[in-house]
């Protein structure tokens, strides 16, 4: 089950452009460039769209077969716990094991104890392949590391079990996350985190940390692009060196989970890619349903009329919808627009506010985050919002396909 050594995770809250975002990938492949496609939604994307994981295998399924996709493509169980693994298992084959919830919960002493025993011949100073100087770890770190991680792993093995025992056998792709939560971990912790996977037996394909920086969704990075780079290249320098040290999976790899358009960190993220001649998951969602309601609005008429009345409606609501978003999403209210403002814009005028052209005097990021947490707005319009998918299905799909190749895909893995 190999994941291959570029992914892209196309999340797509509708389930209406399978087609458009696997055409982003086949437009790579004529440039000589081989990514595996990868649908993937959240239990909370679900839950808010009152869509089921077997929709979207459904529409993986229907866009590899449309648009003639030979290569492997896979569905993810994305951010499930073992409360709701189970709603995945059937339509899964990719399963992103999310314990950030975990981390910081205390490790059982023993556990911990035989962590620190058998590690702490890594104390001192350690050299890294890939790192200018050595890391300076102390053998009181390692203890802290398991105290504050050794829960979060073991949880990640349990769920590994379970999807293993109830799939029969190795048929899936796995990955551990701990992106959604405060503190980034630094590559020493990374280090010994992947010891830990490795103890618990995960053979894991992908793992996301939570890197430095802000990743506000559908905007660009913010924090010091530098520093990234620097903890980036790290990471991966990290990596390679626990999948000889601790005998992980040789296709393990970061996932990059950018709440897409991270746009100041993608020509980085290649230049460390080619440096270290390591391979990427790049997990993006909301991108794709701001594109849907930018070619509704281009398309004028009543695909603009219902972006306008999901902007107003997510305007009245906007501490309801915000809410479960706090801690990624920063939007200035003074910045918002106003309704009835935005009742007289053009088609144009509402796409160039929403499209994520940051040269463009127009464009608004305040107007850009509302939108992107909007999406509950649209789900409740039912019919009225996909009808009108399906009557424009031409603009959008342009939309969608342009924006996953030339913004995300041509930025982080063309030459
Ligand atoms: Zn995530």
């Amino acid at each position: 089950m190999l994941l291959g050594k570029y992914s892209f995770g196309v999340g797509d809250r509708f389930s209406h452009q399978g087609k458009a975002q696997l055409g982003a990938i086949l437009r790579a492949k004529e440039q000589g460039i081989d990514i595996t496609p990868v649908w993937n939604k959240s239990h909370r994307e679900h839950t808010i769209i009152k869509t089921s994981p077997k929709d979207v295998r459904a529409e993986a399924d229907a866009a590899v077969k449309a648009m003639g996709w030979k290569g492997p493509y896979f569905v993810d169980a994305d951010h499930i716990g073992l409360k709701n693994v189970d709603l995945f298992v059937d339509s899964s084959d990719f399963f992103t094991l999310d314990v950030a919830d975990v981390i910081g919960h205390k490790a059982d002493e023993k556990d911990a104890a035989a962590f620190v025993k058998k590690y702490k011949k890594y104390a001192g100073s350690l050299a890294v392949a890939g790192i200018e100087k050595k890391l300076e770890i102390s053998e009181k770190q390692i203890a802290a590391i398991a105290e504050k991680f050794l829960a979060a792993v073991k949880e990640a093995g349990k769920i590994y079990r379970h999807v293993k025992s109830v799939k029969g056998g190795e048929t899936f792709v796995t990955e551990v996350s701990m992106d959604e939560t405060d503190q980034p971990q630094t590559p020493i912790e990374m280090l010994f985190i992947l010891a830990a996977i490795a103890d618990e037996g995960i053979p894991a394909s992908t793992v996301a940390p939570k890197f430095t920086g802000r990743f506000n969704k559908g905007v660009d990075y913010v924090g010091n692009t530098g520093q990234f780079a620097k903890e980036f290249e790290e990471d991966l320098a990290v990596i390679a060196y626990a999948v000889k040290t601790f005998g992980l999976p040789k296709e393990l790899k970061l996932s990059v989970h950018s709440g897409s358009d991270k746009f100041s960190i993608y020509r980085p993220i290649h230049a460390a890619l080619k440096k270290f001649n390591a391979g990427v998951h790049i997990k993006t969602a909301g991108t794709t349903w701001l594109e849907e309601v930018t070619g509704l609005a281009m398309a004028g008429g009543e695909g603009l009329a219902i972006a306008k009345k999901v902007y107003a409606n997510a305007l009245g609501r906007f501490d309801e919808l915000c809410g479960p978003y706090a801690t990624v999403i920063n939007i200035d209210r003074k910045g918002l627009p106003k309704v009835q403002d935005v009742e007289k814009w053009s088609g144009e005028d509402f796409a160039a506010a929403l499209r994520h052209e940051q040269s463009c005097r127009k464009y608004n990021p305040n107007f850009r985050q509302l939108l992107h947490v909007g999406y509950k707005v649209a789900a409740e319009l039912g019919s009225e919002y996909t009808n009108a998918l399906k009557k424009n299905e031409k603009i959008i799909a342009e939309n969608v396909t342009t924006n996953i190749y030339e913004r995300h895909i041509k930025p982080i893995f063309a030459d």
